[in-house]
């Protein structure tokens, strides 16, 4: 989704947390209903990116365990920083260059944005040397915009059979970004791509069985997505409000909740 240029307002409430992640729980048990699909069969992912630590501690006290970065030097940065929460879990969800291969290797238990054997091969090296092993999702782009990251759909197959010689990376299923469009079947028909993908690849690959995740849907779509098939849904703003504009714009209000560029 495009960051909306409402004012940054960290300073959120335990109450206001509790109650935006209430709600976003009710309504995915409202969409898997519709779909007749089990509540659990979708994990909540909350997206935390230009999100400071103070309010993911909030976060962490309203129950959060999993949190998705989608650059690699803020994951690792806030990993470092909230390293006395043990159980909390740090996804990647963003596109990733071979050079921060290692801050993922090191500080992430998900990477949902695989899109190339050279980034396969960065995580790799750096997972054998930590001994460690992650849990990874192909990245497709499914709205065949120029601007999003991820493999066409065409590439996954032949992409996905190079996959078992990265014996550190358990492959668990694909990503997509929607496209951003004010028409819902436009915004579905990347769902649906997602799900038939997931669908030919369990048939065709014989290690086909381990892909069950589908990370798709964001605070503006994801009911579309669980009534296609989301195992993974990843929400930002409809739990800790509107991010700020991108660079370019003007900055945040609060000084040291955004990464360096890079
Ligand atoms: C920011 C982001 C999200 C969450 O978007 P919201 O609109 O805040 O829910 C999901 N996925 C990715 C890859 C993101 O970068």
């Amino acid at each position: 989704m495009t960051p909306t240029t409402s004012p940054h307002s960290p300073a959120v409430t335990l109450e206001t947390l509790r109650a935006n992640i209430a709600a976003i729980e009710r309504r995915i048990a409202a969409a898997c209903a519709r779909a007749g699909r089990p509540t659990d069969a979708v994990r909540l992912l909350p997206v935390t990116k230009t999100v400071d630590e103070a309010t993911l501690r909030l976060a962490y006290a309203a129950g959060v365990r999993q949190m998705g970065e989608n650059k690699a030097q803020e994951a690792y940065g806030k990993w470092q920083a909230m390293r006395d929460l043990a159980d909390l879990r740090w996804c990647v969800i963003g596109h990733l260059q071979t050079n921060k291969a290692k801050l993922v290797a090191q500080c992430a238990a998900e990477f949902h944005a695989l899109d190339s054997l050279r980034v396969a091969e960065a995580l790799e090296r750096r997972l054998q040397a930590q001994g460690r092993s992650l849990d990874v999702l192909v990245q497709v782009n499914t709205s065949g915009e120029a601007s999003k990251f991820g493999l066409p759909p065409q590439d996954v197959l032949p992409f996905m059979r190079q996959l078992p010689a990265f014996s550190a990376l358990r492959v668990r299923g694909l990503m997509t970004l929607a496209l951003n469009a004010p028409d819902p079947a436009r915004v579905r028909q990347c769902f649906v791509l997602l799900r038939q993908l997931r669908t030919q690849l369990q048939q065709d690959l014989a290690w086909g069985a381990q892909l069950h995740e589908l990370s798709m849907g964001m605070s503006g779509d994801f009911e579309w997505a669980i009534e296609e098939g989301a195992t993974i849904v990843r929400i930002g703003q409809a739990i800790f409000g509107a991010r700020p504009a991108p660079a370019a714009a003007t900055p945040p209000a609060q000084a040291g909740d955004r990464p360096s560029p890079g």
